[in-house]
């Protein structure tokens, strides 16, 4: 395989790229994200191997911006941060799979191989419904390309719904989603809170945020 290997750490990229020429891989080396965003875009590769935090632009942004180019290799991410919400963010902004370090090399080269056989996974990066626009990567929301700010917790209900378009979101299941298992938020508030965000996203029409009596939410599928 033609694998692309964006780390700035010395000794990390070599190990990579001796090991995978070992394996009888081809691998070239880029040690900025800016770097290996020009080399992804100027050769054709069957995977890049992306470390996360990286010199001049992350490998989020270079995943995203790969992807806003319709460039669709597989890409792994590398990362030593292991909270869930940067899991998340790696994989919104188009990453197929990730890997925290450190890791084993075997463990790699399987990831790597499951990567690359599956290709890249067709993911919309900018989640769309009617006129409204969410990028996930950056948490920015726009209806009729006029941008709404929302809190985070606006935020998070819009994103569950949008995921979901068409389908009833119970109202527990935005509670455990929006504030966390075992919250003690009431339903009352929740309905105060899903008015609020109306006010700021269904100012036009179609309304998209239903109300399902009894039940829960649903954002109309388009
Ligand atoms: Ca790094």
């Amino acid at each position: 395989m033609h694998i692309l290997v964006v780390e700035d750490e010395r000794r990390m990229a070599e190990l990579l790229r001796r090991g995978l020429t070992e394996e009888g891989h081809q691998v070239a080396v880029a040690r900025t994200g800016l770097e290996g965003y020009e080399i992804a875009t100027s050769s054709t590769f069957d995977v890049i191997v992306l470390d996360v935090m990286l010199p001049q632009m992350d490998g989020m942004t270079v995943t995203r911006r790969l992807r806003e180019a319709r460039n669709q290799t597989p890409v792994l991410m590398l990362t030593a941060r292991d909270a869930a919400s940067d899991v998340v963010a790696g994989l919104d902004c188009g990453a197929d799979d990730y890997l925290t370090k450190p890791f084993a090399f075997d463990v790699f080269l399987a990831r790597l191989r499951a990567v690359s056989r599956r290709g890249a996974i067709p993911r919309p990066v900018i989640l769309e419904v009617a006129d409204v626009r969410l990028d996930p990567a950056a948490r920015r929301v726009t209806r009729a390309a006029v941008e709404i700010p929302l809190t985070p917790r606006e935020y998070s209900l819009l994103e569950l719904l949008m995921r979901n378009p068409g389908r009833v979101i119970t109202r527990d299941s935005i509670l455990e989603s929006v504030w966390g298992h075992g919250s003690d938020v009431n339903e009352n508030t929740l309905e105060a809170f899903v008015r609020l965000l109306r006010l700021k996203l269904d100012t036009r029409e179609p309304k998209l945020i239903q109300t399902v009596r009894g039940i829960g939410y649903m954002m109309r599928a388009g």
